[in-house]
């Protein structure tokens, strides 16, 4: 048993106690991992609800470690953000998302995940336009997401960073949108461009009137706002059709592809249509 601050005795719990050893682990990893090569990303697939093309692609961060096996962003993202490591991690994303999208037609852009840690220490500005100029990308393909819990500190310097990001050309999407908690009036102050809707109401909007309505609502609260909305979770032709009929512009998700590796990308782009 292990003593709980002073007021009584918790019994030892090895479920915690392994999941700590496992992320102390992670962490003393995750450095040599970068340098090994260990880190890749896969990109999935935005296409546009009205015409059916390829317009884009999400990177998303895989970590292929050669004892641990494949390892989840949902694990290591969090251990790098309180570590500091994530900033390297960044560097690295920026880098090899903006070399790959060099190899697809120009209306294709590419989306990079930032952490709210990446705005607060490391210089965002900096890798993001060493990485376009290092690949030649034109910055208006580079689009980046962000988080709303990125938007509760509301600090000048964050603003100041998104200002310049959207001087420079860069598309800015604020991710899983209706999962927290900003303010419309906040958010309309913001050089956004896109909303997108998370998963969750997309999933449930077919059997759940409550969820629909939520996603209907958010799409023309967003085009009064003047944002395009992407849809997050699309797994079949019917949400596909609900979110056409809503006017939504895009949508993300397993029925149209996978997350998967760049040149399959580059094939996908040559499709008539994936609707
Ligand atoms: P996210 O940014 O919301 O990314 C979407 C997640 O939903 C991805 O999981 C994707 O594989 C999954 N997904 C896409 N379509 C569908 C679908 O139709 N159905 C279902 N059930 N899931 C779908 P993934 O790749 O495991 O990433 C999880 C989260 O990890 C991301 O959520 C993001 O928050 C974080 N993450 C991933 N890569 C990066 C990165 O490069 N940088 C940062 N900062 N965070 C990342
Ligand atoms: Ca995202
Ligand atoms: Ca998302
Ligand atoms: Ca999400």
């Amino acid at each position: 048993a292990k003593r709980v601050g002073g007021s009584g005795w918790r019994a030892y719990d090895p479920t915690s106690a392994l999941r700590r050893a496992r992320s102390r682990l992670l962490e003393a990893e995750m450095r040599n991992s970068l340098e090994q090569g260990e880190f890749f990303l896969l990109y999935q697939p935005q296409v546009s609800l009205t015409t059916g093309r390829l317009i884009g692609a999400e990177a998303l961060l895989r970590w292929q470690h050669p004892v641990l096996g494949m390892i989840s962003p949902a694990e290591f993202i969090s251990i790098s953000e309180a570590n500091g490591f994530i900033c390297d991690l960044g560097q690295f994303m920026f880098t090899e998302a903006c070399r790959a999208a060099t190899g697809w037609p120009s209306h294709v852009s590419v989306a990079v995940n930032i952490s709210p840690v990446q705005f607060q220490r490391g210089d965002l500005l900096a890798d993001i336009r060493a990485a376009l100029a290092k690949s030649g990308l034109a910055p208006n393909r580079l689009h980046v997401e962000i988080t709303e819990s990125i938007l509760i500190e509301r600090s000048e310097e964050l603003f100041a960073t998104l200002e310049a990001l959207h001087a420079l050309g860069v598309t800015i999407a604020l991710d899983d949108f209706g999962t927290g908690y900003s303010s419309l009036g906040y958010i309309s102050s913001l050089p956004l461009d896109k909303l997108k809707i998370d998963q969750s109401f997309v999933r449930d909007m077919v059997s759940d009137p409550t969820a629909q309505a939520i996603v209907q609502a958010v799409t023309t609260l967003a085009h009064g706002l003047g944002l395009k909305v992407v849809c997050e979770g699309v797994e079949n032709a019917l949400q596909c059709e609900m979110l056409a009929a809503m006017r939504c512009e895009e949508g993300q998700g397993y029925f149209f592809g996978r997350p998967q590796p760049a040149r399959q990308v580059q094939a996908l782009s040559a499709a008539h249509s994936l609707l």
